[in-house]
């Protein structure tokens, strides 16, 4: 059963959950709402400036604000669910063709992402591990749920370790012989 969301703007209160944030040091969290399933925490960026994709320049105009609703990882028992205030900002440059960029929070999701970068990270662990169908139980399991398709798919974007030729390398004696290591 689901509960009616409480409301929670306490100050301290925040700052301890801002804390718990992926990226704590540019975001913060405006409201909590919670109810018997889910945390839903309200954040915004604070940094002053946004750097344009395009030229790099960076710029304090800010033209207009979306939001992004991501999930983060669970809290014990309970899914967290972010509800990312993300700010357009209008290029300083005159000659650069890029008007309006999204600014990027790098540290905390990627563009078009609907999770947090850590959940994401998570989730691919666990689809490495078990599978599309397993991890996808696993994954509802930890309060994380997601589909066996989104599991395959995370697994498929993981990037393959290099493959060149070591720049490194020690060798070690033990009972088995001699152990040689190579760093890349
Ligand atoms: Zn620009």
């Amino acid at each position: 059963m689901t509960t009616e969301p409480t409301f929670v703007a306490d100050a301290q209160l925040l700052a301890l959950f801002r804390h718990l944030l992926p990226e704590r040091a540019t975001l913060h969290c405006t409201d909590l709402t919670y109810t018997d399933q889910q945390i839903t925490l309200s954040l915004i960026a604070t940094t002053p400036t946004s750097s344009c994709r395009s030229c790099q320049n960076p710029s304090s105009r800010v033209r207009s604000r979306y939001i992004r609703t991501l999930a983060d990882l669970p809290w014990g028992d309970q899914r967290v669910c972010y509800r990312l205030t993300v700010r357009r900002f209008r290029c300083a440059n005159p000659a650069c063709a890029q008007q309006i960029f999204a600014e990027r929070l790098a540290h905390v999701t990627q563009p078009f992402a609907r999770r947090t970068t850590r959940a994401g990270a998570e989730l691919r662990a666990i689809g490495l591990a078990l599978g599309g169908n397993a991890g996808a139980r696993r994954s509802r399991q930890q309060r994380l749920p997601t589909s066996p398709a989104t599991l395959l798919r995370l697994i498929r974007a993981t990037p393959q370790p290099a493959i060149g030729s070591p720049t490194q390398s020690a060798s070690t004696s033990g009972p088995g012989g001699v152990v040689t290591t190579m760093a890349r």
